[in-house]
């Protein structure tokens, strides 16, 4: 029984966000664990019929790909390999405490999957977690969908990558647990087998990745040898072997000897293996015979339209290494909306624009049907489809705001005098003496606690019950509670607590021109939290007012600097789904452009502080080292072009929201900051040794409060902390901040951690002076 073309995964969020409205209404207790379950399989039986209507309906082409939480945590559930202060749990309780934590124990640790925004929750692995075959929930989800009359395939992060990711205990390897863990998938093989399941997929991601901790050479190896020895299983179904989020050409021919029947690979971060490169790796025509390549030509991770003739072209290309073509997507759609059916923009232009230019994963799907229909009973059969998407493509390119030659001229006018500022030194003496700040001056990040009040009246606005007069005077009164707040504090450096802004790229996004919001385009971040990524589809400029009205407002009621705050351009970039028909660079460029036009303001203005965010710098670092220095180049080259123009008594300020820093930190350093705060509480200050070695010069805040749990931190923690880190730098440049935005946090927990920061850096600073 032959696969069919496919899609390497659907959203699991549901149109409406019916997952995420369930889970949290069994977490609140307003769902029981039964109830609970009947939405969710609402949800899957709604997916399958829509999936099968759109064109995938047989050979094993649905995939089964749903989950309450998150692909990683359900392999652990999977394996029961719970870390020991959860293992007394089980069911739902466990997979949930995983995720969330409970009263006594925190949570697994969530961080970005791969190189996109969506997170995962890290498997914590030693020498003795269990590892078992602990439940049989994906063959019953299997088992229940072909009860309903379709032949599903089910989807499963791979053993290898499973482990790759994992975060050993203490110094453990968890790939030493491989064998245990392949033990099992051997296991399920073979109930899916009795299920009567055709095609299983696993997605082996790592073997694209050269930033995990293990080297992406033994990797390959390591899932030449796992699936080696599986696809021996004699009881098993059919193998589709994936390796969505980069290029595998370089394993390619490991995975082609697995023996496994079918390969998927990302044809859109990633290019076919040449036939010299197969014959190089010792495998002829003969060894891909047989074999069915899912080649990924359509974007899984995006959201615009494929460009049929150029996937014509690459599958048929595709064709010539001698397997059978069936037509795929690069990833799992996991990571694009629902359907561009549901939105609506107001301006019509634009919305008969973004119409034809997009497709969310079900217009996605129905690229892929025509495709694979193309393949099957010739082009012919599709030419007017073709040429509608090549028509699409044309039209694009001359629509208005897509090229705007001022922008383009002014990027291409950018010099290196543009993105460089005077010397540190000047730079240093010169704010000194204008702000004439004490010794570790204290800063927060940003936001404040997103009270109930501010959300009801952005809702208010946004459903017009209040105008815009009403929902500005309210985030003015927000902004001056902020303001008091902090100097009743004492801290040295304020902001305004960001109420004003739904969320730091999304709030730029409707501000700046080339960009637009979706109303339904919900993507899972993680868990049940969802965000709606802008659209960056033209040129970007800057024509409207966007932070200084709110800043000068702030900065009237105190004597204290008040930071202006700006998001950064790899940061817009990251956090939206992005134009591809210019490079990245250009993109950068063209935002920090309009941002170091607002920078320009906000200092005309008066601001002597401006923070320009770039939590997103780490997270867009491409999978392969070789790509790594280009992009280092470009993302920093674009921050100092955003920033550069500023007066040297001028400071600016960025903010990074992650501790792995030794890999980037001569970048970091490359951003020319004045003051760079980062996380460092949650790690107890790792960084440390990082800054040391480094021989950082600049201003740095090594954040003393973890801001992602409700924990206050004592005075004397804090005071712990900030003498690690006068121990590791210089005081001179140390600042003293929380690690990230207090957006998530109580108004409670912000208060009392505020007041033991400033009491800790008053004894610390106390300390110093003897
Ligand atoms: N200024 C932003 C805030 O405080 C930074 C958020 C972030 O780092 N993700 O919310
Ligand atoms: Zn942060």
């Amino acid at each position: 029984m032959s696969l069919k073309s496919t899609i390497l995964g659907y959203p699991r969020v549901g149109r409406k966000r019916e997952v995420k409205k369930a889970v949290e209404r069994f977490w609140a207790g307003r769902l029981t664990e039964a109830e609970l379950g009947e939405a969710v399989v609402a949800l899957r039986k709604e997916n399958l019929a829509r999936l099968a209507e759109l064109g995938l309906g047989d050979g094993s082409a649905i995939p089964e790909n749903s989950s309450l939480y998150d692909q990683v945590l359900d392999i652990t559930y999977l394996l029961g390999a719970a870390p020991e202060r959860f293992r007394s749990k089980s069911g739902l309780d466990l997979y949930f405490s995983l995720a969330r934590g409970d009263a006594e124990a925190a949570p697994q640790e969530m961080t970005k999957w791969f190189d996109t925004n969506y997170h995962y929750l890290v498997p914590e692995i030693g020498a003795d977690t269990p590892i078992s075959l602990a439940n049989k929930d994906n063959v019953e989800r299997y088992l229940e969908a072909k009860s309903w009359g379709y032949d599903t395939r089910p989807v499963l992060v791979g053993p290898v990558t499973y482990l790759a990711l994992a975060k050993g205990e203490g110094d453990f390897t968890p790939l030493d647990r491989l064998g245990d863990v392949v033990a099992v998938y051997e296991q399920l093989l073979a109930e899916f087998k009795a299920a009567g399941a055709e095609w299983v997929e696993f997605d082996e991601p790592a073997v694209v990745s050269d930033n995990l901790p293990s080297d992406r050479d033994e990797i390959i190896a390591l899932v030449e040898q796992t699936w080696t020895r599986l696809a021996k299983a004699g009881d098993r179904p059919n193998v589709l072997l994936a390796a969505p989020y980069g290029d595998s050409a370089r394993a390619f021919p490991a995975l082609v000897r697995t023996g496994v029947e079918a390969i998927g690979i990302d044809l859109d971060r990633g290019t076919l293996p040449t036939a010299e490169s197969l014959q190089a790796a010792g495998l002829s025509e003969a060894d891909l015979e047989g074999k069915i390549l899912v080649a990924g030509v359509v974007d899984g991770r995006n959201i615009w339209r494929t460009d049929l003739a150029k996937a014509k072209d690459i599958l048929e290309e595709a064709r010539t290494l001698g397997a059978t073509v069936v037509v795929g997507t690069s990833t799992s759609l996991q990571h694009v909306p629902h359907d561009t059916g549901l939105e609506q923009w107001d301006d019509p232009v634009l919305n008969e624009n973004l119409h034809e230019w997009l497709a969310f994963a079900d217009q996605k799907v129905e690229e892929v049907v025509v495709l694979d229909r193309g393949l099957n009973e010739g082009w012919d059969s599709v030419a007017d489809e073709l040429a509608a998407s090549t028509a699409a493509f044309e039209k694009r390119a001359a629509a208005a705001g897509v090229a705007v030659p001022e922008v383009r001229s002014r990027v291409s006018a950018l010099t290196e005098a543009d993105r460089n500022r005077e010397d540190y030194a000047v730079r240093e003496a010169a704010q000194a003496e204008r702000l004439n700040l004490p010794p570790l001056p204290t800063t927060t990040i940003g936001s404040f606690p997103q009270t109930p009040e501010i959300r009801s009246a952005r809702a208010d606005h946004a459903a017009g019950r209040i105008d815009d007069a009403a929902y500005e005077g309210r985030m003015k009164e927000e902004i001056e509670q902020v303001i008091r707040l902090q100097e009743d504090l004492d801290i040295d450096v304020l902001v305004h607590g960001e109420a004003e802004r739904n969320d730091m790229v999304q709030y730029f996004a409707e501000l700046l021109d080339g960009f637009a919001v979706t109303k339904h385009g919900w993507v899972q971040s993680y868990g049940s939290r969802c965000t709606r990524p802008s659209i960056l589809w033209g040129d970007v400029a800057k024509s409207s007012d966007i932070t200084v009205p709110w800043w000068s407002y702030s900065q009237s009621l105190t004597d204290r600097p008040v930071k202006g705050m700006l998001t950064g351009p790899v940061t817009i970039i990251a956090w939206s789904f992005v134009r591809k028909d210019i490079p990245l660079s250009e993109v950068a460029d063209q935002i920090a452009l309009a941002l170091r036009d607002e920078v320009g303001e906000l200092e005309e203005a008066g601001a002597a502080v401006i923070q320009v965010d770039e939590p997103a710098l780490r997270e867009l670092l491409p999978l392969e080292s070789s790509k790594h220095a280009d992009y280092l180049a470009w993302s920093v080259g674009s921050f100092k072009a955003a920033t550069a123009g500023v007066r040297p008594d001028t400071q600016i300020h960025t903010h990074l929201c992650y501790s792995e820093f030794g890999q980037i930190i001569d970048a970091i350093a490359g951003l020319d900051a004045d003051v760079t705060s980062i996380e460092a509480a949650r790690s107890a200050m790792e960084v440390l040794p990082d800054l040391r070695d480094h021989g950082f010069s600049h201003g740095v805040g090594p954040g003393v409060w973890d801001i992602h749990s409700p924990r206050v931190p004592s005075t004397e923690e804090v005071a712990g902390l900030l003498d690690l880190a006068v121990d590791s730098v210089d005081p001179k440049i140390l600042w003293v901040n929380p690690d990230c935005g207090l957006k998530t946090r109580r108004n409670e927990e912000t208060i009392a951690s505020h007041t033991n920061l400033v009491e800790a850096t008053k004894q610390v600073r106390e300390h110093l002076g003897k």
